[in-house]
């Protein structure tokens, strides 16, 4: 059984839905919503609302914390690398990185496809 998280909205219980009514009858009050899972802010928000509301009051922060870029970043052959998959393929070349500038194809594992494993964050091959 998954643990229940609360949604990290900040203005979530401000949202008048029946389900975020808790309480006895007679002294309800909106709370927070709490789930195992969350389709929003890498699963952590329940809504887009929520999302937008958190992005609003720790957006700000967030970007400061981890840095503003200072100069552009720059698709060269070496970082332009993303993992695909051939829909209409079976076996072995069904998954494959795919270099969007060179065109190149490398075949890996469906495990590297669903986790990124072979691909860096800013799109170097890490194999
Ligand atoms: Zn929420």
């Amino acid at each position: 059984m998954s643990q229940l998280k609360f949604c990290q909205g900040p203005q979530c219980h401000t949202y008048n839905t029946k389900d975020r009514k808790r309480g006895p009858k007679g002294n309800k009050r909106n709370e927070t919503r709490r789930r195992s899972h969350f389709g929003y802010l890498d699963g952590n928000a329940c809504s887009m609302q929520c999302q937008d509301d958190w992005f609003k009051v720790y957006g700000q922060r967030a970007l400061q914390h981890f840095g503003y870029l200072t100069q552009p970043r720059v698709l060269t052959k070496d970082n332009a690398w993303v993992n695909r998959r051939d829909w209409r393929s079976e076996g072995n070349d069904r998954y494959y990185a795919y270099n969007h500038l060179t065109e190149e194809r490398r075949p890996i594992t469906e495990d590297q496809y669903q986790n990124d494993t072979n691909i860096t964050d800013d799109g170097r091959l890490a194999i």
